[in-house]
């Protein structure tokens, strides 16, 4: 971890503007924050998290605005194992509040049985899907060959990140 771009100058340089070379939608869990993982600096990562790491409107608005004003040439879909919100969706227990808006988000994904490293891999794949199909900005961007949208999985345990096929 050599913590790169975070000095008072990165401050100065991004302060008429960004171009973050990669957009992440990542789970809102305290271990997983990507500038952190990716041990990138400021203005580095177009980051967008929810706990599930769920491509909703609110979340593909942002990543379009990533892809379609910033010119972000990736979105990585990062998932991670043991994820909270997932386990939650699978087993489909009582949840306090509005927790079990986002399951509805992710139950889709999961198939019948699944344990929760396989639903895990299978939630990074469908919100890889989502965002690729139900956006026209980011499909045309694919289209077009200027981004790059792919799944991964974050391993809480040893600290790797593993795209997904
Ligand atoms: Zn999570």
């Amino acid at each position: 971890m050599e913590a790169p771009r975070r000095d008072g100058g990165r401050v100065r340089e991004l302060a008429g503007g960004q171009a973050p070379y990669a957009a992440i939608l990542g789970c809102a869990d305290s271990r997983v924050p990507p500038e952190i993982l990716f041990d990138e600096g400021l203005g580095d990562l177009f980051t967008v998290r929810v706990a599930g790491n769920v491509a909703s409107p609110e979340e593909i608005a942002s990543l379009e605005y990533a892809v379609g004003v910033l010119g972000s040439k990736v979105i990585l879909v990062l998932g991670h194992t043991s994820c909270g919100a997932v386990t939650a969706a699978v087993e489909g227990k009582a949840v306090p509040g509005q927790i079990s808006a986002l399951f509805q988000h992710i139950t889709p994904a999961v198939p019948a049985g699944a344990d929760i490293q396989t639903a895990v891999e299978a939630n990074a794949r469908h919100q890889t899907k989502i965002l690729t199909t139900s956006s026209p900005v980011i499909r045309e961007a694919i289209e077009a060959g200027t981004v790059e949208v792919r799944p991964a999985v974050y391993s809480l345990e040893s600290g790797e990140v593993t795209l997904l096929g």
